[in-house]
């Protein structure tokens, strides 16, 4: 099969997405940049569980099918423009994740709380403008979002995490989803005190000696 491993990776990471809590039924979508510059994202609509590797869509980046059966997640402009504008991406998770979607409906960032927050999501997690699911106004937004942070959260949805790899990429769904929760939790228990500036950036800088050992596990 075409891209074997990389179709197998996206499933896999749909599959910890749902044994996470991080969506429910066949909501959320998750792509793979591959070396050759095409993209492996989920088909639209299909359930984690049931799907199989030869399900997963390869399509360039101009929106072309290349290899694959279903049709693509109808979020994948956002997909796209993501690699475009962000060339240290490798991989993408969007999830609608309850504690960030929690703050998607408020309509409020996440400061650095802790220092995983800081490490693996960056300077805080903005909001993203909303527009409608699927269209490229919603794509250029969360663009904007991200920023060069790994994360945001899209108003009135859900949230997108991004990585260098895979791994990564779910890593900062799961940090997100955790901040997401601290801070909710935090704020309705106090006051929130955020972690000093200077040291957001020390542990941004921190972020890949700390996951270097990973290499070790593949
Ligand atoms: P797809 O099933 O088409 O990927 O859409 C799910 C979703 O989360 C849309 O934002
Ligand atoms: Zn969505």
């Amino acid at each position: 099969m075409e891209y074997e491993l990389e179709r197998n990776t996206v499933l896999n990471a749909c599959r910890e997405m749902v044994r996470s809590n991080l969506t429910v039924g066949s909501w959320g979508n998750i792509s793979l940049r591959c070396d050759d510059g095409n993209m492996v994202i989920t088909p639209s609509g299909t359930n984690y569980e049931k799907s199989r590797p030869e399900d997963m869509v390869v399509t360039d980046m101009s929106g072309n099918i290349v290899s694959g059966r279903m049709s693509p997640s109808s979020e994948r402009l956002m997909h796209y423009a993501i690699y475009k504008n962000r060339p240290d991406v490798m991989a993408i998770v969007h999830t609608h994740s309850i504690y960030s979607s929690v703050l998607s409906v408020i309509d409020h960032r996440i400061p650095p709380v802790t220092e995983d927050t800081a490490m693996i999501l960056g300077d805080g997690v903005e909001v993203s403008e909303y527009a409608i699911t699927g269209s490229q106004e919603l794509a250029d937004n969360v663009v904007r979002g991200l920023g060069t942070n790994n994360a945001t959260i899209m108003k009135n949805h859900g949230a997108v995490a991004v990585g260098s790899d895979m791994d990564r990429a779910v890593t900062a769904a799961q940090v997100l989803e955790k901040s997401s929760h601290i801070f909710i939790m935090a704020k309705m228990s106090g006051t929130v005190n955020v972690l000093p500036d200077q040291d957001v950036k020390k542990l941004r800088g921190m972020s890949e000696a700390y996951l270097n050992q990973w290499k070790n596990w593949k």
